[in-house]
């Protein structure tokens, strides 16, 4: 597929090999929105974008890879408010990354910029994210978000995987070019990652740069597509 030089082009569409199963509703976001489930079935591994909408890449990275194919269920959106207001949160001013039922949420916000909701799993887009995890049954996530840097955390060590996954996760961030990390550095409770490492989840959170023009993201997609084919090839076993 040629890079796409502008912004504004879509990208192509090939209906021939390429076209999504129908999306699977998960429910509805504040002001409305669905909010789908692509490829639904059992898999080991589940892509999930757009937790926080400001961070459009991830949210791009996923349709690509939706019509690109990648063989596993996509959840490409799961803030269609945050992204139709240009915004984090979704439309109740909550940080969905805050607001799940992990072992750590708190209900006061550590720093104004993460408030966490009224209650765990408050927010019907947590609802919908939950939903997925139930109709997936995955063992690993990997979710897309936007940062000042890019990396890919997981609050694992190498050393406590199964060498499949490592050799994997390797690949993938030598392809890209980018770090591996335990942490981003700063807490954050109630966030998918404590979440995953109190249910025996691996929890990838790729943080894009912030900022990536849309078109340059079509050179994460092959490598995005192996690392997706690898973590469902094998069940992550914590
Ligand atoms: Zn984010």
């Amino acid at each position: 597929m040629p890079a796409m030089p502008l912004l504004a082009e879509p990208p192509p569409w090939n209906p021939s090999d390429r076209a999504p199963a129908t999306p699977e509703a998960l429910g509805r976001s504040v002001l409305g929105h669905a909010i789908a489930l692509h490829g639904a079935r059992r898999a080991n591994v589940l892509l999930i974008g757009g937790v926080h909408g400001d961070e459009s890449e991830g949210i791009f990275l996923a349709h690509l890879l939706l019509q690109e194919g990648c063989g596993v269920p996509v959840l490409p959106c799961l803030n269609p408010d945050g992204a139709f207001l240009r915004q984090r949160w979704n439309a109740r001013n909550v940080d969905l990354n805050r607001n799940l039922p992990a072992p750590d949420w708190k209900p006061e916000a550590l720093n104004p910029r993460y408030p966490p909701g009224a209650a765990p799993a408050s927010e019907p887009e947590t609802q919908a994210f939950l939903a997925a995890l139930a109709r997936v049954q995955p063992a690993a996530v990997l979710s897309l978000h936007s940062y000042k840097e890019t990396f890919v955390e997981i609050e694992r060590r190498p050393d406590s995987m199964a060498p499949a996954f490592n050799q994997a996760i390797e690949a993938f961030v030598g392809a890209v070019g980018i770090e591996r990390r335990l942490s981003i550095g700063y807490p954050t409770p109630g966030a998918l990652g404590a979440y995953g490492l109190r249910h025996g989840l691996l929890i990838l959170t790729y943080e894009l740069l912030r900022g990536t023009p849309h078109g340059e993201l079509q050179r994460i997609v092959a490598p995005l597509q192996r690392l997706l084919r690898a973590l469902d090839a094998e069940r992550f076993v914590p």
